[in-house]
């Protein structure tokens, strides 16, 4: 197989399961040292790695505990994987979630969680990945770039959703955090990307995916009539941050069946 991150370390956070296994599962294919981040899966944090350490075209994983959300715990990730694997090549700020309600019920708290995690800790990591890119300097055997970012967005940073405000205005804010990286830190070789997935299987939309209703809802807003699956995302993951995608850098790509062309406008067939 063409290994196209050997040498290089990866930080997946929130990847115990769902699109982060996924892309933690793909990166190591690739030959790249994986961090498996969880903030309270412990066990199935460890099954990925194992994945990862058992397979022979892989890097070496390790498992680090860490809510995005606090910083000490954020700057604890990067030392420990620092320490263990001597930088940090290629940061993957994964770790989300949803805590819907109505807008004009929307409790506060639920608002401020959504924003710390979903924003606030990807901003957090960005900062300690650039950091640590810029005290590191370049390894042009190893890559093109000194460091690459990816955001794990959504086509809610795009597509408005009402009952999920303060997800999307989280997913809305990513965009020009990712943006504003770029244009700050792309004169020193960083690349920094967001990927926005679709409708893709994982726990955080089972409750829609898992009835009949639900699915078939949820097909009406996919051109493409196929719910994806975590390994779509995985596969754009790995090529985005390899030297295959070198001049891509301050831009989005969606990986979503063509939700974002918004099928309810379609008028003959
Ligand atoms: P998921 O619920 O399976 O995974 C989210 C992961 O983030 C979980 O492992 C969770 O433990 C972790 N996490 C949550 N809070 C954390 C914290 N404070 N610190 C560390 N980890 C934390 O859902 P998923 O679908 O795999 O979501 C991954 C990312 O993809 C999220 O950013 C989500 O917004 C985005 N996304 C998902 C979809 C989809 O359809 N599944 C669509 C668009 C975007």
């Amino acid at each position: 197989p063409n290994k196209r991150l050997e040498q290089q370390t990866c930080i997946i956070t929130g990847s115990s399961g769902g699109i982060g296994a996924a892309v933690a599962k793909a990166l190591g294919t690739e030959g790249a040292n994986i961090v498996v981040n969880y903030r309270s899966s412990k066990e199935a944090a460890e099954e990925v790695a194992h994945w990862i350490n058992t397979h022979q075209s892989c890097g070496e994983a390790i498992v680090l505990k860490c809510d995005v959300s606090k910083e000490e715990d954020v700057k604890a990730l990067f030392k420990q994987t620092i320490s263990h694997f001597g930088t940090v090549d290629v940061c993957v700020a994964n770790a989300g979630l949803q805590i819907d309600h109505p807008l004009h019920e929307m409790p506060l708290e639920a608002w401020k969680k959504v924003l710390d995690v979903n924003l606030t800790g990807q901003f957090l990591c960005a900062k300690e990945a650039i950091n640590e890119f810029l005290r590191r300097g370049l390894r042009e055997e190893v890559s093109s770039s000194l460091g690459k970012i990816i955001h794990m967005s959504s086509v809610h940073e795009e597509i408005p959703w009402a009952g999920h405000a303060n997800y999307a205005a989280s997913k809305g804010g990513l965009l020009m955090l990712m943006e504003s990286i770029c244009q700050a830190y792309a004169p020193h070789k960083i690349r920094c990307n967001s990927i926005a997935p679709g409708a893709i299987k994982t726990d955080i939309n089972k409750d829609v995916w898992s009835t009949e209703q639900g699915k078939k809802d949820m097909l009406k807003l996919i051109p493409y009539k196929r719910i994806g699956v975590p390994e779509d995302i995985g596969s754009v993951a790995s090529w985005l941050a390899s030297d295959e995608s070198e001049y891509i850098n301050g831009t989005t790509i969606f990986v979503d069946g063509g939700m974002t062309c918004y099928p309810g406008f379609t008028t003959n067939g």
